[in-house]
């Protein structure tokens, strides 16, 4: 296995004793390391800067915790990029339009592309590719979102990828169904049967259906 492959492996590994899609956590993770290196080094890095104020900054979703952050100069510097862009446009009575997209969007991307590739290639009978296989089946496994983008972007599955997650949204998808059904007037005692985990099945619906990461 080649040193990046290790890497993945460890990091995939580590997500996958963890509950939810562990694609969505390593994300998660990788995004905010991301932010804290950008309020240490990108700040000073011009092609970071140029890319921050063509996008107008970041998007909703990854701007949210900036007022959190202890760098407010880092913020503020950022920040002032992108008010006098705003400012410009405001002077020409013309809305202010993003010519790029939020880099930390764009870098997510680059992250699952890395990901999805390293999971598609993990068909082989090695040491690590069996581990990989142990730690992958005993985790939560892809939600619907990214198991689609694998899809999407690998031909050839390994035959176990697909038959697990094949597994794992029907079975989801019954527990559904009895959750659904079990509602109706009448059935107030199989629903009071069904387990905790159950009870809540619609909780875990959402999160499968749009990713795990929060
Ligand atoms: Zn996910
Ligand atoms: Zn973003």
């Amino acid at each position: 296995m080649a040193v990046d492959r290790h890497i993945n492996f460890f990091e995939m590994e580590k997500a996958c004793e963890k509950p939810g899609c562990p694609l969505c956590r390593i994300v998660a993770h990788r995004a905010e390391r991301y932010i804290d290196n950008m309020l240490f080094e990108h700040v000073s890095d011009r092609g970071f800067r140029k890319a921050h104020r063509l996008a107008g900054g970041f998007c909703d979703y990854h701007s949210r915790n900036l007022v959190s952050f202890r760098d407010g100069l880092a913020v503020a510097i950022m920040g002032r990029d992108i008010l006098e862009d705003r400012i410009a446009s405001f002077k020409k009575r013309k809305p202010w339009r993003p010519k790029e997209r939020c880099p930390i969007c764009l870098e997510r991307e680059r992250i699952e592309v890395e990901y999805l590739g390293f999971l598609a290639g993990s068909g082989g009978e090695g040491d690590e590719e069996r581990e990989l296989r142990r730690a992958f089946t005993g985790s939560q496994g892809l939600c619907a979102p990214h198991y689609g983008q694998l899809l999407e972007l690998c031909r050839k599955l390994p035959g176990w990828i697909a038959e697990f997650h094949e597994r794992k949204f029907e079975e989801l998808k019954k527990r559904v169904d009895n959750f659904i059904e079990f509602s109706t007037y009448g059935r107030e005692e199989e629903f009071s049967a069904l387990s905790e985990k159950d009870q809540l099945v619609w909780k875990e619906l959402a999160r499968e259906l749009r990713g795990t990461a929060d």
